[in-house]
């Protein structure tokens, strides 16, 4: 398939045999979170967490419940800001920057709670995910100017496209409350996509899905990174996790006490001792 571009001129992922062109240069820091603390009251969720993400990787973030992962994302998306520290995406400051900036600048994610308008068939999904990133304002598209019929029409597009990508586009008109879990999961992924991230923040993809499902969500995770996206990972799945990733960081109690190759990580003592169990079982 050629490469379709939208109105605001991103490009599909490749759905065919075709491999495209990766934009990554590895090896440039993509996101790097500096001294970061974050305190709700008198909790304390990130005591000092200082992380690097290089483009290109799959990176997972791993720790107990209550760790602090899905603040991490919360402030890096701008939905917090930083008590302490910073946040800064491809060489430039995001903490204290809006929520649709930061989307404008390229990051998305996904949420530990799926999020989906439910009442909203699949498609329809997606191309809010697309319409929030490009806020093209749904009172002119109500008027039916032309140059918004157009843009709905490749919206439109596109998102199939994506929903083929993340294998559900069979599910395209149903409602978002009638697709099984897994799918919902995809839903989300492919709503994030159509905001063309350059780094995707996925919280616990493979909640509630059954094996087949998450083999299948593993490569879907190889291919959205080969398609030339850097990708931040939270979840509880070890081997799905030892699986995919480059790198691995691990949260205890708002902090990072580990940080390295699956390897290193995965036979950490503090990572055994707080997270993982007794080593034969690490895997
Ligand atoms: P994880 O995703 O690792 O399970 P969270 O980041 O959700 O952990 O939470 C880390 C800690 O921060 C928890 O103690 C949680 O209760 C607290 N926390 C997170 N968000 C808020 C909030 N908005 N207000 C108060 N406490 C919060
Ligand atoms: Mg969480």
């Amino acid at each position: 398939m050629s490469a379709d571009v939208n109105p605001g001129g991103t490009t599909a992922e490749p759905t065919g045999t075709e491999s495209s062109p990766s934009p990554v240069r590895p090896g440039r820091d993509m996101l790097e979170l500096k001294s970061l603390v974050m305190r709700f009251g008198g909790v304390t969720a990130l005591r000092d967490v200082n992380l690097t993400i290089k483009e290109g990787e799959i990176f997972a973030l791993i720790g107990p419940n209550g760790a602090g992962k899905t603040t991490v994302f919360n402030v890096v998306t701008g939905v917090y800001q930083p008590t302490e520290g910073e946040v800064r995406f491809l060489g430039e400051r995001i903490s204290g920057v809006k929520r649709f900036k930061i989307t404008k600048r390229g990051i998305a994610r996904t949420f530990q709670n799926i999020r989906l308008f439910h009442n909203m068939t699949a498609i329809e999904n997606v191309m809010v995910g697309a319409d929030a990133h490009h806020r093209s304002g749904m009172v002119s598209v109500a008027l039916g100017l032309p140059w918004h019929r157009k843009a709905e029409r490749d919206g439109r597009r596109l998102a199939m496209e994506l929903l083929d990508f993340v294998g559900i586009s069979h599910r395209a008109d149903d409602h978002a409350k009638n697709l099984p879990y897994g799918d919902q999961r995809r839903l989300e992924i492919a709503r994030a996509l159509a905001t063309n991230p350059k780094l995707l923040l996925l919280d616990e993809p493979a909640a509630g899905m059954n094996p087949a499902e998450k083999v299948a969500l593993q490569q879907l995770i190889r291919d959205i990174r080969d398609a030339g996206r850097t990708i931040l990972i939270i979840e509880h799945d070890m081997s799905l996790i030892m699986g995919i990733s480059d790198r691995i960081a691990v949260l205890d109690f708002g902090q990072k006490i580990a940080d390295g190759l699956p390897d290193e990580v995965r036979t950490d003592p503090r990572v055994v001792e707080a997270y993982l169990g007794a080593p034969a079982d690490a895997s």
